[in-house]
């Protein structure tokens, strides 16, 4: 199912803040411009500085650092919590999750679960499973492939 435009299915154009940022896709406050590095850095800098990156949070969560692996849990549970309207609209069994997360993928799925746990019907949570891609940095490229290929 593309939907009128191709657009069905974009889960990075669920609404997510009123007062967000505008997103390539004209709207406002969608969740892919909301639910970004930049939240993720934004909640690390009053904890570990204003110079703090991405690779000194992922590096942080390999290390195990908790209150990092909160900032990554947060960020999951955002990310469940504005999904679990299209969970219960779709009811799927199966969600795969970016693969390139490294060592946030732990924290993020716990977070993402918990988001997604509260915020649906919890026959349709556990009848959902969450994963981690395998294709990794290709996922993008290989789906376009595929769609490209795919009946109309
Ligand atoms: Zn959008």
């Amino acid at each position: 199912m593309r939907g009128a435009n191709g657009l069905a299915g974009e889960l990075s154009h669920l609404h997510a803040d009123s007062a967000g940022p505008m997103c390539r896709c004209g709207a406002r406050g969608c969740l892919g411009v909301v639910a970004t590095t930049d939240h993720v850095l934004e909640a690390a800098r009053p904890l570990f500085g204003p110079d703090v990156n991405i690779y000194d949070v992922l590096g942080l969560a390999a290390q195990g650092e908790a209150t990092v692996r909160r900032v990554l849990d947060d960020f999951g549970r955002l990310v469940g919590r504005h999904l679990a309207p299209a969970c219960v609209m779709l009811n799927p069994e199966l969600i795969v999750v970016d693969g390139t997360l490294g060592p946030a993928a732990a924290p993020v799925m716990e977070g993402l679960h918990d988001g997604l746990r509260r915020h649906m019907p919890d026959g349709a949570y556990r009848a959902l499973t969450l994963t981690l891609g395998r294709l990794a940095e290709n996922a993008e490229l290989l789906g376009a492939a595929h769609l490209a290929r795919a009946p109309m």
